[in-house]
């Protein structure tokens, strides 16, 4: 069977549209259904590879390499679907590949218009996902801008399309609106039913409203929605605001029935659901005790969607760790600008309660996450060395793991120049630098180390007790790499080299000795964390931290 469910979004942006596409992909998960996601971005760059931190968010990377869209790490989170490049898709890989057919003649001399040629390209790959395996019963597409956008008129029109030509049972929309709140206290329906013409105007009728609203809305709000936008009332949704986690969101689709509605709808015979999983990760939640205080040290400090999967994953490891994560975000430069470490991150930091390092207002680890460009490094690098000596657990990621070599390099082996050669290709000892490959890459798009490969782990490191098996497969992003230069200084000043490629031919996981954990990696475990399996390192990291705070606590009670 293939059935589609495109999910649109009206009124405005950030409503959510990712986190309800995927728990509706949850829960038809735990119905038995086999779910594909995919992503429609009506922005012209290719990927998002390309694209700042700072207007984008996170670069979600897939294990065949793809750089992708923020959203497919909520799929990846909320639900099985495999997610590579196909799952990705965007109006410039639409227009790219219609204009490179043009020019093979392959349109036989027609005039190449939107309508039909941009649409057919656009459902040629939203049909792909779905013929990729036999068994693949519904791919739910999210639909990426607000109703009423320019760019995204192609994808709804391709989406109206497949409505049409799959028939009712075949194809369902599932509009995503805000009902705001105004003075008073009182919810207004007026921009969802506008939403819903402006849908109606596309040739698109959504069967299933999803909206936003601060609270559950009442039956007579959802009989009028109903009313004036020919939805019927029992298919008319409330995403309301959680004080928990966005993992709830499944379990309140789910008392509302939003799963058996849409299958009724598409003619599935309803199974049964098992929705164990997310109420055991609601158990977790609410049974934290106490919280460890993690301090992020990275240049994308702003926007909380720079470092999305980073802070998802150590939310999932707090779940795991039975412990509250609370993330102290510290922007590098503020730490380049300081004098010493310990005022910002340390002893005597006002916004810490001015505690000793190890003082219960402190910070119980470190994480210092990927990252492009100069700006920033040199605080980075000291955030490494007061973790190091203070014996604080530290969890470097991409740049993260290069900055403890870049660290090491400067303060341990007296090589003040110690650096990356992204960062100064001049300076004598590049401790981290580009492979041979690498050297005359012009283009930025792609052509980095991208993608899931294997990574060895040395026996007696923490890096292999935390996998608790040798042969480890993690996704890269990341042109530079540990400069096979400096292998025997590093390791014979103590440095310990706690995995390679499985050819030992570079380096993929650095530890410290004599440390309680400090770690970094050269690729990016916060990918496949989930809130049901929390990333293994990540895992181990927090419960350092943890223990590093139960520890304190001790010191405290026996008055050391
Ligand atoms: N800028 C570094 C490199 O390209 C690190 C990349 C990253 O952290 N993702 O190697």
């Amino acid at each position: 069977m293939n059935k589609f469910i495109f999910v649109s979004g009206g009124v405005c942006s950030r409503l959510g549209k990712g986190v309800a596409a995927s728990s509706l992909g949850a829960l038809l998960e735990s119905r038995g259904l086999n779910v594909r996601m995919v992503k429609c971005d009506p922005y012209i760059n290719v990927d998002a590879g390309t694209m700042s931190p700072y207007q984008h968010g996170e670069v979600y990377v897939t294990d065949d390499g793809a750089e992708t869209d923020l959203d497919l790490g909520n799929y990846a989170r909320f639900t099985g679907s495999p997610l590579s490049r196909a799952n990705s898709i965007t109006t410039g890989q639409v227009y790219d590949s219609v204009i490179r057919k043009e020019r093979e003649g392959r349109y036989l001399g027609r005039c190449v218009q939107v309508i039909p040629h941009i649409t057919d390209e656009i459902k040629a790959r939203i049909l792909a996902v779905a013929r990729e395996d036999p068994d693949n019963d519904i791919v739910i597409v999210e639909i990426g801008g607000t109703v009423g956008d320019i760019e995204s008129i192609p994808f709804l029109e391709a989406a109206r399309q497949m409505i049409h030509e799959s028939g009712k049972d075949n194809a369902i929309s599932v509009h995503l609106t805000l009902i705001p709140e105004v003075a008073g206290g009182e919810l207004k329906t007026k921009p969802t039913q506008h939403s819903v013409k402006a849908m109606q105007e596309m040739g698109i009728q959504p069967d299933v409203l999803i909206c936003r609203a601060p609270v559950m809305l009442d039956e007579p709000t959802r009989r009028k929605i109903a009313l004036f936008t020919n939805v019927d009332p029992d298919a008319v949704f409330t995403s309301y605001d959680v004080d928990t986690t966005i993992y709830e969101i499944p379990i309140v689709f789910f008392d509302q029935k939003l799963d058996q509605v849409v299958l009724k709808k598409m003619g599935v015979e309803s199974r049964h659901a098992n929705i164990k999983p997310w109420n055991a990760v609601m158990d977790k939640f609410a049974a934290r005790t106490g919280r460890v205080r993690i301090g992020i040290v990275g240049k994308y400090m702003e926007l909380h969607d720079a470092y999305k999967s980073v802070y998802e994953a150590l939310f999932h490891a707090g779940l795991e760790c039975g412990v509250e994560v609370e993330l102290v975000k510290i922007d590098s430069s503020r730490l380049e600008e300081a004098e010493n470490a310990d005022t910002v991150l340390g002893a005597g930091n006002a916004a810490n309660g001015g505690d000793t390092v190890h003082g219960e207002n402190t910070l119980q680890g470190i994480l210092v996450p990927g990252g492009f460009g100069q700006r920033g490094i040199n605080g980075m690098v000291k955030a490494s060395e007061w973790a190091r000596k203070n014996k604080v657990p530290y969890f470097g990621i991409c740049l993260g793991m290069q900055i403890m070599v870049i660290d090491w390099g400067r303060n341990v082996l007296g090589w003040e120049d110690a650096d990356s050669s992204e960062f100064n290709q001049d300076c004598k000892h590049p401790v981290v630098s580009l492979l041979e490959e690498q050297v005359d890459v012009k283009n930025y798009g792609g052509t980095m180390r991208l993608g899931k490969s294997e990574t060895a782990a040395e026996p007696g490191t923490h890096i292999l007790a935390a996998y608790g098996e040798k042969h480890i497969f993690e996704r890269h992003r990341h042109r530079y790499e540990f400069s096979n230069k400096y292998r025997n200084e590093m390791t014979g000043s103590g440095l310990k080299i706690a995995a390679y490629t499985p050819d030992g031919s570079l380096v993929e996981c650095v530890e410290w000795p004599d440390h309680p954990w400090g770690l970094g990696v050269q690729f990016h475990p916060e990918f496949k964390s989930k809130p049901t399996a929390a990333a293994p390192l990540f895992r181990d990291f927090i419960a350092a931290a943890r223990d590093v705070r139960a520890k304190s606590a001790q010191e405290v009670i026996s008055g050391q």
